[in-house]
């Protein structure tokens, strides 16, 4: 087996160390003889996991008591509307950002008015918009933090003066949030906390208070009114069916190697150093170009590029040099084309020198 660099933009890369210790868990949970994927859901040990899971989240995001933190099936595709079945009572306000944001606002529109405050689309989601107002007649306004396909990022938390609603399933954890800006923030684990299969919702509890207004209106579904899965309001400990016992294991398998490492302003450091090593390459080698407008909306997770004007002939060329080399998953989004190249929290800094070093032979033996 050759070295692989897993740079794929979701599912992708895991620490080594959540996905050893899964594999022992599979064997042998918590010491019962009996494997993860056999033991029942209420078991001790298992309730014990999904508490230690919650206070991860709480303690490396710094969640106030006020917010509620669940983790829900699904994956982010089933917030979309999840989210406005909860929360959209006349109007909602979206920014679109990427096709992951209009799949969110199609999904909004089954359920009242949506105001597209302002798209990027008109440029292929190249950049961020700025300058845009905020209805503050619109129940929430929903944005996209990472734009994964497109690679550029909000990086930081907004001023909204109305309850503010993100989708942060690519960039969760890759920085610190200051979450009292938010209503909600929601995410598929795969980008950056875990595998497929689980969904986190981090949600202020007075928002899930005012949910039953719009539930007398249009009555919700038991699975998708917030409500039934929230700590306080259930009762329970955020089981009202089984969870996905697999995927929150390796999450919190994830979440403890955050911790370990000192947590996510030192992970947003190390990001930060990953990225810059990446973007410095793309905008000094001759071959290559940033596909991102402006270098303040670049992602720090997504890097894409394509070839540089003039060099476009050699696009197979370096696709086949980057796979020989041990690169996987830097093809780009058929949206972009050229690559990408995806460095969340697990990718190694080994992984980006070696990208970089290829990049820059490649060079060498096409000047
Ligand atoms: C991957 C992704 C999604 C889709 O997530 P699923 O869990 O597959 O539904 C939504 N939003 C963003 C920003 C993503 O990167």
């Amino acid at each position: 087996m050759n070295k692989a660099y897993n740079f794929n933009a979701g599912p992708c890369v895991l620490p080594k160390e959540a996905v050893e210790s899964t594999i022992n868990a599979i064997r042998n949970f918590d010491n019962t003889g009996i494997g993860l994927m056999e033991i029942s859901h209420r078991t001790p040990g298992w309730e014990r996991t999904m508490e230690e899971t919650r206070q991860l989240w709480r303690d490396l995001l710094n969640i106030p008591n006020e917010y509620e933190v669940l983790f829900l099936g699904g994956g982010a595709s089933t917030q979309f509307f999840t989210v406005p079945a909860n929360l959209l009572k006349t109007k909602a306000a979206y920014l679109q950002t990427g096709v992951w944001a209009k799949k969110a606002v199609k999904e909004a529109k089954l359920f009242g008015k949506v105001d597209i405050v302002a798209s990027s689309e008109d440029k292929t989601y190249t950049y961020i918009p700025k300058g845009y107002t905020i209805p503050t007649d619109a129940d929430y306004f929903h944005i996209t933090t990472n734009n994964t396909i497109y690679g550029t990022e909000i990086k930081y938390d907004m001023d909204c003066p109305i309850m503010l609603v993100a989708d942060m399933s690519s960039d969760i954890m890759s920085r610190p949030v200051d979450i009292k800006k938010y209503g909600m923030i929601y995410g598929g684990a795969q980008k950056n906390v875990g595998p497929a299969g689980v969904t986190f919702v981090i949600v202020r509890k007075d928002i899930l208070g005012n949910i039953g207004d719009r539930a007398y209106m249009n009555p919700l579904p038991t699975m998708v009114d917030y409500r039934t899965h929230a700590v306080e309001e259930a009762k329970n400990i955020s089981m009202f069916n089984t969870p996905p016992v697999l995927p929150i294991f390796v999450m919190h398998e994830t979440l403890k190697w955050v911790k370990d490492l000192g947590g996510v302003a030192e992970m947003n450091k190390i990001n930060t150093k990953k990225s810059n090593m990446l973007y410095e390459e793309i905008d000094r080698n001759s071959l290559f170009r940033g596909t991102v407008e402006n270098k303040e909306d670049r992602s720090i997770m997504n890097h894409c590029w394509v070839m540089a004007e003039g060099r476009e002939n050699l696009q197979d060329a370096f696709m086949a040099y980057a796979k020989e080399h041990g690169m996987v998953g830097i093809k780009g989004h058929r949206s972009v084309g050229g690559f990408r190249a995806s460095l969340y929290n697990a990718c190694p800094i080994e992984a980006v020198e070696a990208l970089v070093q290829c990049m820059q032979d490649f060079e060498k033996a096409n000047k």
